[in-house]
């Protein structure tokens, strides 16, 4: 198997080396050369199998030449509480929890396998220098990584983010994080600037022979093929509940666009799912993009209750492009040149025949986290609240898969707000990870202004 830059000025590489590599050599993401396809009878093979099994086997499709896919994933998911990615029940609607990791929120999903995957990368590329992981984040990623890599031997991981943009529980568990390869810096800006700054950094070329810079941005190939496996893995567990349901669609509260592209590889590999659905917040350039076919991220980032979905130039949406057929290099250069792109008409409609779209305003979420919880019992995290309330009581959506992707004990303000001065803890049971991030001593406290990253990156590498 082996894997192409979604802007096509790259040779192919294996999987291992666009692991290693993160971004490809002319900026664009890796994607696999040929869809991996699951076999006819993957439901039936399945359904005995545990959770490490059934991704171990989804991440084989991909990665064959990786041995040992077994042992990672059991590794890896030893460190969730239960089953990884259950299919709980709220009332009448089916949700795919995928907090249930160390730092509670989706990202655990992948950045609890991708130590092991670059770890097994760098042994069959024979790569020997330390890898240095550099990551921008919009909240959940950061820690996600830090606890992933933390300790990790022939690892470094420094993380950058937005300093107004996160919850105080975020900020919390990044700058008490423990580790002796671990940095955190918070950056005097939006999760965007973060980003770009990051971005600026790969294109300086900065790795030399004592150490390999990678990132555990959802740019990572070894980001999205983990986050295939809980769509394969859900719509089995749909099938063994409801026997006789038709086939789901799928809600996904989108940001950067990975945890619902993956959604997609799932049914391009043979996951029968109807509609995909993109729920945004108030930074809404996705539902734009797939009703208009115009990507235009011309406009103020808006704060929002989902801290994790402020974005606006969401990076695995050319993934999506290159999937449908659209001038990836083209539409970019334009979105760097002119701040956005049209798509041509084919590719649009290729666009909505994949998926429906949606924003909701944070006094929308938080009026379904009430009525959620007071109907059933279940507590909504403020990402997971646009999803539903795009959803709730559409006939159109009685069938779906809903995509949770953080613990609402994440977002103590927004969600106390929502239930009226009630704390996430008052009516629901809080991890204790979440609990000791307040209690644990702060470690990192440096700021740097977006141009002030590069500087703090090269003072680090030394
Ligand atoms: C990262 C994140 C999202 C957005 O996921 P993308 O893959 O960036 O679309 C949504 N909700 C939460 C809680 C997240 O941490």
């Amino acid at each position: 198997m082996r894997y192409i830059s979604t802007r096509a000025q790259s040779t192919a590489v294996s999987g291992a080396e666009a692991i290693l590599q993160g971004l490809a050599p002319d900026g664009g993401l890796y994607v696999p050369e040929v869809m991996p396809v699951l076999p006819e009878d993957f439901v039936k093979r399945f359904a005995p199998l545990d959770y490490a099994e059934r991704a171990a086997f989804v991440l084989s499709l991909f990665l064959p030449e990786f041995d040992g896919l077994d042992a990672l994933c059991r590794d890896a998911y030893r460190r969730f509480d239960g089953h990884p990615a259950p299919l709980a029940r709220a009332g009448e609607m089916s949700v795919l929890e995928l907090w249930h990791g160390p730092t509670c929120a989706f990202k655990d999903m992948a950045l609890q396998v991708l130590p092991g995957l670059m770890k097994k990368a760098k042994t069959l590329t024979g790569e020997t220098r330390d890898i240095y992981i550099l990551t921008a984040t919009s909240g959940d990623t950061g820690k996600a990584a830090l606890e992933g890599f933390r300790d990790a031997p022939g690892f470094r991981v420094l993380v950058f983010y937005p300093e107004e943009g996160v919850s105080e529980i975020q900020k919390l568990q990044m700058v008490t994080q423990e580790g002796e390869n671990v940095c955190v810096c918070a950056v005097r800006g939006d999760f965007d600037d973060a980003q770009n700054g990051v971005k600026q950094v790969f294109a300086k070329n900065l790795s030399n022979d004592r150490f390999l810079l990678s990132s555990a941005n959802s740019i990572n190939l070894g980001r999205l093929l983990p986050q295939v496996a809980y769509y394969v893995s859900a719509y089995v567990d749909w099938t063994a509940q409801k026997p006789s349901a038709p086939s789901p669609a799928v809600v996904v509260p989108t940001g950067n666009f990975g945890n619902i592209l993956a959604a997609l590889y799932a049914k391009r590999m043979g996951v029968p799912f109807g509609r995909l659905v993109c729920a945004s917040n108030r930074n809404h350039v996705l539902t734009d993009v797939i009703q208009t076919g115009v990507y235009d991220r011309k406009r103020p980032m808006v704060r929002t209750d989902s801290p994790s979905m402020d974005i606006l130039v969401s990076s695995n949406f050319e993934r999506a492009l290159h999937l449908l057929g659209a001038d990836v290099a083209e539409c970019m250069d334009s979105l760097s040149k002119d701040g956005k792109y049209t798509l041509g008409a084919d590719v649009s409609a290729g666009l909505q025949t994949e998926f429906d779209a949606f924003w909701r305003s944070d006094m929308e979420g938080r009026a379904c986290i009430h009525k959620v919880y007071e109907e059933t019992g279940y507590l909504l995290d403020p990402h997971t609240a646009v999803a539903v309330s795009g959803v709730c009581g559409n006939p159109l959506y009685r069938d779906a898969i809903i995509v949770a992707t953080a613990h609402p004990g994440k977002f103590p303000e927004a969600v106390g707000a929502a239930l009226g001065g009630r704390a996430p803890e008052d009516v629901i049971d809080v991890p204790q990870a979440l609990t000791d991030a307040k209690t644990k001593p702060r470690r990192f406290s440096r700021a740097v202004a977006p141009d002030g990253i590069l500087d703090f990156v090269l003072e680090w590498i030394m």
